[in-house]
């Protein structure tokens, strides 16, 4: 009897938990299979609570009580994802003086504005490659709704060395420098190493960052020189790997580069002046490049404005700003795997969008273009069983553009339809 009621009970609770779960149909003119590269014409999504049900060929009838959309005139996708912004901040000219004059909550506020620009560009997913740690509150002020924004992996501040690039201690006077320390994002040797990316796991990252090179726009004269030794880097992605965390190097230089790859990198940001024998390395360990081609035409186009950028950082801007495109093109016609990353935060966000056209004049198709930004990054992120494609099972992460981006890729700058975790955050 006790078994039957319990029974009972259950069966009660599946049925009221059903009858809770919102059901949309959406009726999609394309769908685009980003795993087959193949267009799918009219195809009725159907997504109940935040998951998507099934996909079926046609236009379903929509039963009473469902949701319908109309996105019979436009060509669906996967949510969009972007490997590499930076949401705390962007480019002005007045950004170096912000580390002395914004309070947390001033970066905080600012942050939720650029996440909610970048989820209606259409990116329902980012990796945050780096900040002073409100990034990390800004990932659990989404999750916890009280912010609209993008799904967020974060890596809070990341971790360099002593005066390398991403020390926040570069170019200040030292009363106002603070402490360089494991903590702050400042690690030298191996025993430093572990306890940046500890300090990291504990305070709630889920990747880690590292500035394998010099970098464009920190204080400092180098912009392109190895910054890590093999053993600090073995050290970081060890111990990254260990709290099951992925890593991300920042690189330029070919040779800080190849040792972050023969360390284990997971990604390389950026790739700059990468060589074919750290192409051929990084397609034998399967290490991804996310090539933020946004940003290196943004820092250079900048450069040329007097004032706009210290005057330490302006020749860097000027010389590694406009190889990131060329050698992105080498990278791909090699078959390294191409993640999709904009960098924006250097360049404005919720115009993320643009890489797809650089990465078209750059040499890869569109089609391969927008899998890069949703498969391929869903597979960097280790979370390609949820999100990264329009499949069953999977989350609703669901964007629409009008008109055909396989035709005009500058469509992708322009989303008109934008679903997260099966609510609506945009429709036009
Ligand atoms: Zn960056």
């Amino acid at each position: 009897m006790k078994n039957i009621f319990i029974i009972i009970l259950f069966s009660l609770a599946c049925i009221v938990n059903a009858q809770d779960e919102k059901v949309t149909y959406i009726h999609c003119g394309t769908i685009l299979d980003v795993e087959e590269l193949k267009e799918l014409e009219e195809y009725t999504i159907i997504v109940e609570g935040n998951k998507i049900k099934s996909v079926e060929k046609g236009f379903e009838k929509v039963p009473a009580g469902a949701e319908y959309i109309d996105l019979s005139e436009y060509t669906v996708m996967p949510g969009l994802m972007d490997a590499h912004v930076h949401l705390e901040s962007e480019s002005n000219p007045k950004k170096y003086l912000e580390r002395f004059t914004l309070e947390d909550a001033d970066v905080a506020f600012r942050a939720a504005e650029y996440a909610e620009r970048t989820l209606m560009g259409g990116f329902t997913f980012v990796r945050d490659l780096g900040g002073s740690g409100v990034n990390i509150s800004l990932r659990n002020a989404i999750n916890s709704g009280w912010v609209d924004g993008p799904r967020i992996l974060t890596a809070g501040k990341s971790i360099a060395t002593t005066g390398g690039h991403a020390d926040p201690t570069n170019g200040m006077k030292r009363r106002f420098s603070g402490d360089a320390t494991p903590m702050n994002g400042v690690a030298d040797g191996p025993y430093q190493a572990r306890e940046a990316v500890r300090f990291r796991y504990k305070n709630g990252a889920d990747v880690i960052k590292i500035t394998a090179t010099g970098g464009v726009l920190s204080v400092a004269k180098d912009g392109q020189g190895p910054q890590f030794k093999a053993d600090e880097l073995e050290a970081i992605i060890t111990t990254a790997n260990e709290y099951g965390m992925t890593t991300a190097a920042h690189a330029h230089g070919a040779e800080g580069m190849k040792r972050a790859v023969e360390a284990g990198i997971t990604s390389i940001e950026h790739g700059t002046l990468m060589t074919e024998e750290v192409m051929d390395l990084m397609i034998e360990k399967g290490t991804y490049l996310v090539p933020t081609i946004s940003a290196g035409k943004f820092v250079a186009e900048k450069a040329k404005i007097d004032g706009y950028f210290p005057e330490l950082v302006v020749p860097k801007a000027l010389e590694i700003g406009p190889k990131i495109q060329d050698t992105f093109g080498k990278a791909y016609n090699k078959g390294v795997k191409i993640a999709f990353g904009t960098d924006a935060g250097v360049s404005p966000h919720g115009e993320n969008g643009k890489e797809f056209i650089y990465m078209v004049e750059g040499g890869m198709p569109a089609f391969e273009a927008i899998r890069a930004a949703t498969l391929t990054t869903a597979q960097l992120f280790e979370v390609e069983d949820q999100v990264g494609m329009i499949k069953e099972g999977l989350l609703a992460d669901i964007v629409a553009v009008k008109g055909n981006p396989l035709t005009d890729i500058e469509i992708m700058t322009d989303v008109s339809f934008v679903m997260k975790d099966g609510k609506i955050y945009k429709s036009e």
